[in-house]
């Protein structure tokens, strides 16, 4: 059969997309391809699980737009389906001038962005933290924390109920793109629809170029490591508490985060990784190492950032380093307070002259469209960056329809 819609990857844009589909064209055939067991294998399930409040982000910018949105529908998304979810809110916590300073250009963020914020005080600070130090502190109250694999899960049931098919086991190996529908060859059979949308995280890049398309940019995998604290800190924080970023960097550093199973974890840092799924401090692929290291674009990007990447390098390596950025805000941790925890990759798409790409990024061709660069908060946005493909397979329909000149890759 030929399917209406094809989606890549069973992470939560993917199934977020797949079942936004589903629900904008009644009666369409949707199929999800995995290649992993099971659906939030990757991002997804290797997350902070927070619901960000979109401080950060440049106004404008898909970014901010989607993730304010997103902060809405994921809570409301929970709310109908009996997800649990906790509004906890967040505090950036400032321990020096310097970030002070910072803090002050990110109240005048928020503003720009419409996002509720209140600063604090130290001594305010102390009173709704007391295990927490710092010169002032920014509060955020819409910032929540929920499982996203739980809400990945949820939505697959969703498709699965709606008539949909969501395949395991189904490695994307070939797309071959003609003027009337797209076969997709995989490790488990080959499917043809009219549409694909392709939500592959980490290995993007890889299906652009499965398409006949040269990417302007390559992904580049960022490791973030964790740690969990013992049960007997489950209760050091009230909220979730953040570093004032610093500008220049494109992570926001190492975080206090409450869980939803009542846990804290401390992370995540962002180390360079040589296997973009290989989540152990020494995985290692020769392939992606030397497809990474020749790749111009993170050779600047080193090259810009060398003390930085050394530093979160030694700090990934040694914990008492990666202990005293916490300790910068609570200092009452120490070294054995710290368990190991599964770490996280980000798929973070570099282009060629260096730039690390800050917004969501789409490629299309006639009959595909591609999530090129969906890193945090990509999940909190997951739901409206799945109406926003909606939105755009549509319009790829509409230039079909309306007899666009076809054009073999
Ligand atoms: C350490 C860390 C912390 C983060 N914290 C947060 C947070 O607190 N809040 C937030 O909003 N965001 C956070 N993010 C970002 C968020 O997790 C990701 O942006 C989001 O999960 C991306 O979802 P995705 O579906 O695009 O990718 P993924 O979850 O990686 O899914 C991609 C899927 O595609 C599949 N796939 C790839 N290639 C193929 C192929 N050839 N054939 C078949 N299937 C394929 C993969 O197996 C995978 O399941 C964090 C990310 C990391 C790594």
């Amino acid at each position: 059969m030929t399917y209406d819609y094809i989606v890549i990857g069973a992470g939560i844009i993917g199934v977020s997309t797949a079942w936004q589909l589903q629900r904008a064209f009644p009666g369409s055939s949707v199929l999800v391809l995995e290649k992993e067991s099971r659906p939030a294998y990757h991002q997804t399930g290797r997350n902070s699980g927070v619901i960000h409040a979109g401080v950060y982000y440049t106004p404008g910018s898909l970014k901010a737009r989607f993730c304010k949105e997103g902060n809405i529908a994921t809570k409301q998304f929970c709310s109908d389906h009996g997800i649990r979810f906790e509004q906890c809110g967040k505090l950036l916590v400032a321990t020096d001038e310097l970030e002070q300073g910072r803090m002050a250009a990110l109240v005048a963020r928020c503003a720009e962005n419409d996002i509720a914020v209140e600063e604090l005080s130290a001594p305010q600070l102390r009173e709704c933290e007391p295990n927490i130090s710092g010169v002032g502190a920014l509060l955020v109250p819409s910032t929540g924390i929920v499982s996203y694999t739980e809400i990945t899960q949820k939505m697959a049931d969703l498709i699965l109920q709606g008539g949909g098919e969501v395949r395991f086991n189904c490695r994307v190996e070939a797309l071959h793109e003609q003027s009337d529908q797209i076969t997709v060859e995989t490790s488990n059979g080959s499917f043809t629809g009219r549409f694909l949308v392709a939500c592959a995280g980490v290995m993007a890049d890889r299906i652009v170029r499965m398409l006949g398309i040269q990417p302007e940019f390559k992904i580049i995998p960022f490791r973030g490591d964790y740690f969990l604290l013992g049960a007997e800190h489950n209760r050091i924080v009230n909220h979730l508490i953040y570093p004032i970023p610093d500008p220049e960097l494109p992570f926001l550093g190492v975080h206090l985060t409450r869980m939803i199973d009542g846990t804290v974890t401390v992370g995540p840092n962002a180390v360079l990784a040589f296997k973009r799924e290989g989540y152990g401090r020494f995985a290692f692929s020769l392939s992606d190492s030397i497809e990474m290291f020749t790749y111009p674009g993170l050779l600047k990007v080193l090259y810009r950032n060398f003390s930085v990447s050394i530093v979160e390098l030694k700090n990934a390596l040694y914990k008492r380093g990666y202990l005293d950025l916490v300790r910068k805000y609570c200092p009452s941790l120490s070294v054995e307070d710290l368990h190991d925890y599964p770490a996280g990759i980000r798929a973070q798409a570099v282009t060629k002259d260096g730039t690390l790409a800050s917004d969501f990024l789409f490629v299309s061709s006639r009959r595909a469209l591609v999530v090129c660069n969906a890193p945090s908060p990509a999940a909190t946005s997951a739901i409206p960056i799945g109406g926003y493909i909606v939105e755009k397979v549509t319009v790829l329909a509409e230039g079909i329809s309306s007899g666009a000149p076809w054009r073999e890759n």
